[in-house]
């Protein structure tokens, strides 16, 4: 039987479960009980967290008070 890893975007967990393939795409609950999770491909590292690094805001663009001196 596979098994399958989930993470948890409650708390954070990781855990596996063991299911069959026909409940592959089931909702997995939590250990702690959470059943707002994810299931992770066990093959490929995902690397999620890190340098998460958001590009400007597309608005504006100009951003002439804070990107000049006035707020500071
Ligand atoms: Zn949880």
């Amino acid at each position: 039987m596979p098994r399958y890893d989930f993470r948890c975007r409650s708390c954070g967990a990781t855990f596996e479960l063991r299911r069959a393939m026909a409940q592959a795409n089931d909702p997995a609950v939590c250990p702690e009980g959470h059943t707002d999770t994810v299931k992770l491909l066990s093959a490929v590292a995902v690397t999620g967290s890190g340098t998460a690094a958001p590009g400007p805001t597309g608005g504006g663009g100009g951003g002439g008070c804070c990107g000049g001196g006035c707020c500071g």
